[in-house]
């Protein structure tokens, strides 16, 4: 007997119609300096380049999503996404998971992670936008949100090109404006010098104030050992980046000698390397970037990864898409707060009591602002609107 399978046919209103590709060069007020730079490994930063996404389906449903770069590498994301574009013509919007699948096979001779993670996840966030706006829901809301607020913390303040007197002001400011936690950065040539502002800053916001250190990578495992046994009497709730970030079993060493939970993984550019950090034992908090992985599709593989292994998840950076998908998380994470992409969003997220809002907009949320437009660098456009 044969039995037919038939399948459901696209509607005409979901194939995807129009791309379009732009590329922000987005300014920093001031240049922006981690270890990495008072090591002579690299420039200060002062813009991030933002490959921005606009997919539209015949039926005029619209999304909008964006991966980007430091330093090097936007103009070559912007390509590789150019290249990538045209395939998506035609396809189901819904089809998310296999549209990412089809857009890493055509990426694979440059590998399965890096730039070409990078510029699919820009049309892999603005896929989920899409199909959550469509669904009248905000992203968090589709995936199956856990929580409505969450644990934030501010990184931009302690930057190493301030003063210790600066990063306690900033510090203050954060405070003020009702942070729930503080980030500073070490990884100074003089390990002394990161011990003073440590305590000074642990001295300004009491014993139990939420802190965390980042070293950004600039320890090797003899100074990890000795720096990170001196920094456990400063109850910090975590010792960020102690180690080169492929350096899992140095990871892994480290967590088992200091009493400091360990975090790690904004680096880290595929599920792959995050499942190798867990599978060691690496971490405490994992660290994942969603544009750095390849979008929300590899993202929400490393949340289920990383909630069997009982770990905690912090995210690394865009707080504008992590928002959505920390909410989804079993445990509760802290969300990092950056105003850098504040200026490129005609929204703002709402801190309250410490803790940020999980806004309940449709999708994640977020549109381009007018300076946004001024900032546009490249742009180019796929197929034809509705
Ligand atoms: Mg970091």
């Amino acid at each position: 007997m044969n039995i037919a399978v038939s399948q459901p046919a696209v509607a005409q209103d979901d194939r995807i119609a129009w791309i379009e590709l732009s590329s922000i060069k987005l300014p920093l007020d001031r240049p922006i300096s981690d270890a990495k730079v008072l090591t002579g490994r690299q420039t200060p930063l002062t813009d991030v380049a933002v490959l921005c996404a606009q997919i539209e389906t015949a039926g005029g449903h619209r999304g909008f999503g964006y991966s980007y770069s430091l330093r090097s590498g936007g103009p070559a994301q912007f390509a590789h996404a150019a290249e990538l574009a045209p395939l998506l013509i035609g396809e189901d919007a819904g089809d998310i998971a296999r549209i990412w699948d089809r857009l890493m096979w055509q990426s694979i001779s440059i590998g399965r992670q890096g730039l070409a993670a990078q510029a699919i996840a820009a049309l892999d966030t603005a896929l989920w936008d899409l199909k959550s706006k469509r669904a009248g829901l905000s992203l968090s809301r589709f995936l199956g949100r856990h929580h409505t607020s969450l644990r934030c913390y501010n990184t931009s303040g302690g930057y190493l090109q301030a003063s210790t007197e600066e990063v306690l002001e900033n510090m203050g400011r954060a405070l003020d404006a009702g942070i729930g936690g503080l980030k500073m950065k070490v990884g100074n040539p003089s390990f002394s010098a990161d011990l003073s502002r440590v305590k000074a800053a642990r001295e300004f916001l009491g014993d139990d104030f939420p802190l965390m250190v980042d070293v950004n990578q600039q320890w090797d495992r003899p100074a990890a050992k000795r720096n990170g046994r001196a920094l456990d009497e400063f109850n910090l709730v975590f010792l960020e980046e102690p180690l080169a970030s492929d350096d899992a079993e140095g990871h892994a060493m480290l967590s088992n000698l200091i009493s400091t939970p360990i975090a790690s993984g904004e680096m880290l550019t595929s599920v792959g390397e995050h499942f190798r950090m867990m599978q060691l034992g690496s971490v405490d908090y994992l660290q994942p970037d969603a544009p750095r992985v390849g979008g929300i599709t590899p993202f929400l593989r490393i949340m289920a990864l990383a909630d069997q292994f009982n770990l905690q998840i912090t995210p690394h950076f865009v707080m504008e898409i992590h928002v959505h998908l920390m909410a989804a998380y079993p445990r509760e994470p802290w969300v990092e707060h950056f105003e850098w992409f504040e200026p490129m969003f005609n929204e703002r997220l709402e801190i309250r009591s410490g803790r940020m809002l999980v806004p309940d907009r449709p999708g994640l949320g977020f549109s381009l602002s007018e300076r946004a437009a001024g900032w546009v660098v490249q742009k180019i456009e796929i197929g034809k609107r509705a």
